[in-house]
């Protein structure tokens, strides 16, 4: 591989360097200082946040504490790779399949696991979410073992996969999957929505939390697309700098940034299958996420199962030591996926024996090993220090670092749940936080003829796989990994059809179809004649990781002919999407009157859309990414001008034609754009550029609308992109009302990643878009 040299961000000829990127980006919590390396990376002017009690400071591995220093000297190296060792809860579990509610743990293999081989933590559920007494008593129970029976009275560090909200715990507060919560750009949200997972998670008694995802969906067939923020890597670095703050703010949990890096960007679509990335494109398209995290003190990483560019991740020292920890300056844990260093050795063959895997993924960087069910690892690991192949101050570093995490979540002096940590569970506000997201999240995607919000007093036929599905609208990880287990979900949360018929609604039902197979489509569209319209709702059914593969993005088609019959009565149509990704619709979608996205809204979507559909609630949404018009035509909204020429010579539909383009979103009112102004034609070096302009809420509702700022360098070294997002604001207005929003331009802000893998800016004329406004400014050179 072509490696670039580490540290080279810190030197390039770009102008700006850490101290103009500073100043707007600095935040009250920020929980370190920033290196310059840092800054040439991170999303610049992330909205400042509120400041909040201590956050948890990034594990610090030069700078151990006395207590961690000590512990270390004390330790054998079976205590030490025992510390690099994670397990599964199953492996620690009675027999029995299942468990949900409460766990029955094996007292001979917690013992085995934690006393004699040093296990440092365990990670999951087993089959099903538990309560917040059956968490408080599994946790007691490993931690009591752990802090009166181990030698040296270390706590085990418990990982839970809470990525939307507290998913494995009953009663828990459910939010919009990260795509929905994209569509909101609204980073208070975010915040909030890291602040009440962060809260819940300490409620269960949990301190380590496996989220943000903050992979980059830039491919629609990848089943892992609904956890990204899109396909704009500075929205993603946005938003998810916000939920690291929000879920770190007590100094209690620690988030993990996953699945570092290039995860979400696989040639065939599927799961942890290869990324065909240039190194250039992942620096500029997957990286600022991880840096953006990283700048805002997050305490772990987990890393990608896949590969880049040939390379699998787990065994790269280029990605997990000289960028995450030599560029980046990360100083956390790097814990591993699933199983995935034993898959160096049996799915990727870059390691010839098991015993090759393990010296490889330490070598590239890994601190934890998501084993998952043995001591393997562990042996090896051992082995290759005794022989002399591995150091022990290796080893030493990644327990110091595991240790020092251990130690700033406060687990040495107060490893058991904290019982008073429950008042902040699943609260009245955070369940309306939730709702309120999923009300945000909700795109209206078009509205021909006004169809939408529905007459009072129309008659409606709800017809379709996921109206009545609260699985559906809740996605993968919901008590179960899969999410597909409706028997755990708690009483109360309404499906659609439920939460439309309990406002009064004329509303009659009929299935028409699953989701995958055939229904009673012929019943459904004679429903459809009585009625004045008809609302299909469509979509997937939940899925977590490669059970969601596909290898077609159409809509599946028994659905597809719901809509078609449903449409042949004539009857206007609505389309409602409750999908985890974009599914390809362009044979019903033109003859659709109105269709609404709604993502995976979590619990409180059912009432949510209701409210959107019936017109409580006026829609402000605006889509993360490009929705495909054609399953072959995968284009970003910053791809290249070339791309976006027609095919062929003749005038057929251009090469660059979606169904829908990153940022569209309609609402029940218009907006008007006007008096787009620059504070300046010229910008140099230690320039800002004030761009402003006018939002008019020009109809008869209050609504919300996201001002989207998008730039366009006319030259450049690297074929510049058609545009790049590089700002937004999200604004409410009363019907008439006007509002100037005003955006700082900076020259940091308009770099990219040249060829050689600096992060420069080139001189020369750029266009600043804002909703159909253009204006011309030029960049000067540095003296
Ligand atoms: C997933 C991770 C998750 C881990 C632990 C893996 O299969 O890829 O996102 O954190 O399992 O559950």
């Amino acid at each position: 591989m072509n490696r670039i040299v580490a540290g080279v961000l810190a030197t390039g000829f770009f102008f700006g360097g850490a101290g103009l990127a500073g100043a707007q980006t600095a935040a009250p919590d920020t929980p370190r200082a920033t290196s310059p390396r840092v800054e040439s990376l991170i999303a610049p002017r992330a909205p400042a946040p509120a400041p909040g009690p201590a956050p948890l400071r990034a594990a610090a591995p030069r700078r151990a504490s006395a207590r961690v220093e000590a512990l270390l000297a004390q330790m054998t190296l079976d205590e030490k790779v025992g510390q690099m060792t994670q397990l599964t809860l199953t492996a620690v579990a009675a027999e029995g399949g299942p468990q949900r509610d409460s766990v029955r743990l094996d007292p001979a293999k917690l013992r085995e696991a934690v006393v004699n081989r040093h296990v440092g933590s365990i990670l999951n559920v087993i089959g099903g979410s538990l309560t917040l007494e059956g968490w408080d008593a599994l946790i007691r129970q490993i931690q009591g073992v752990a802090m009166r029976e181990s030698r040296l009275g270390i706590p085990v560090l418990y990982g839970i996969d809470f990525v939307h909200g507290a998913n494995y715990t009953r009663g828990g507060t459910i939010f919009p999957h990260n795509l929905g919560m994209a569509a909101t750009f609204n980073p208070r949200l975010a915040r909030r929505l890291g602040e009440i997972t962060g809260d819940e998670a300490l409620a269960s008694g949990i301190p380590w939390n496996f989220a943000p995802v903050l992979d980059v969906g830039r491919q629609p067939l990848f089943p892992r697309f609904y956890e990204t923020f899109g396909e704009d890597p500075w929205l993603a670095a946005t938003l998810g700098r916000e939920v690291v703050l929000g879920m770190q703010r007590t100094g209690r949990v620690s988030a993990t940034m996953k699945h570092y890096l290039g995860y979400s960007g696989p040639r065939t679509g599927r799961d942890r299958t290869p990324a065909p990335l240039t190194l250039r494109e992942v620096r500029e398209s997957y990286l600022p996420p991880f840096a953006a995290a990283v700048h805002a003190g997050v305490g772990s990483v987990m890393v990608n199962s896949g590969e880049i560019d040939g390379e699998p991740v787990h065994a790269s020292r280029y990605w997990l030591t000289e960028v995450l920890r030599g560029e980046l300056g990360f100083e956390g844990v790097v814990v591993t996926d699933w199983e995935d260093v034993a898959y160096l050795h049996t799915r990727h063959r870059v390691a010839a024996t098991m015993k090759d895997a393990v010296r490889m993924a330490v070598q590239a960087g890994i601190d934890v090993s998501m084993t998952p069910y043995d001591f393997a690892f562990a042996d090896h690991l051992a082995a290759l220090v005794r022989e002399g192949t591995i150091p022990e101050s290796r080893i030493d570093q990644s327990v110091r670092r595991i240790l020092t995490l251990k130690e700033n979540l406060g687990l040495f002096d107060a490893p058991f749940p904290d019982p008073a940590a429950r008042a902040r569970f699943a609260t009245a506000e955070a369940a309306e936080t939730a709702r309120q997201a999923a009300r945000e999240s909700i795109t209206l995607l078009k509205n021909e003829g006004g169809i939408l919000p529905l007459r009072r007093d129309a008659r409606i036929l709800v017809t379709g796989p996921a109206a009545s599905s609260l699985t559906a609208l809740n996605g993968g990880w919901t008590y179960t990994w899969q999410g597909t287990d409706a028997s755990q979900f708690p009483e109360g949360p309404r499906t659609l059809v439920e939460a439309m018929l309990r406002r009064g609604a004329d509303v009659r039902y009929m299935g028409g179809s699953r989701f995958a197979e055939a229904g009673d489509v012929e019943a459904a569209a004679r429903a459809a004649r009585d009625v004045d319209v008809a609302v299909v709702v469509i979509g997937e059914d939940a899925y977590s990781e490669g059970v969601g593969d596909i290898n077609d993005l159409h809509l599946p088609y028994p659905q597809l002919r719901l809509v078609q019959a449903v449409q042949a009565t004539g009857t206007p149509t609505v389309l409602v999407m409750v999908t985890g990704r974009p599914r390809v619709i362009r044979d019903v979608a033109d003859a659709a009157r109105g269709i609404v996205m709604a993502y995976w809204p979590g619990m409180h979507g059912g009432e949510a859309l209701a409210e959107v559909l019936f017109g409580d609630f006026n829609p402000g949404g605006k889509l993360p990414f490009t929705w495909p018009r054609h399953p072959n035509a995968l284009l970003t909204y910053d791809h290249r001008q070339t791309e976006a020429l027609a095919p062929g010579t003749d005038r057929g539909p251009t090469g660059y034609n979606p169904q829908w383009e990153f940022g569209h979103g309609l609402s029940y009112t218009t907006f008007a754009y006007a008096d787009l102004r620059l504070s300046a034609e010229r910008m140099g070096p230690a320039d800002s550029l004030a761009v402003r302009v006018t939002v008019t809420n020009t109809g008869p509702r209050a609504g919300q609308e996201t001002v989207l700022l998008f730039t366009r360098q006319h030259y450049a070294s690297v074929t510049p992109a058609v545009r790049r997002l590089r700002a937004f604001e999200k604004v409410s207005l009363a019907p008439g009302a006007s509002r100037t929003v005003t955006f700082t331009l900076r020259p940091e802000d308009l770099r990219f990643v040249a060829r050689d893998g600096r992060l420069v800016l080139e001189p020369g004329d750029f266009d600043v878009m804002v909703g159909g406004l253009k204006a011309t400014f030029r960049v000067t050179p540095g003296s």
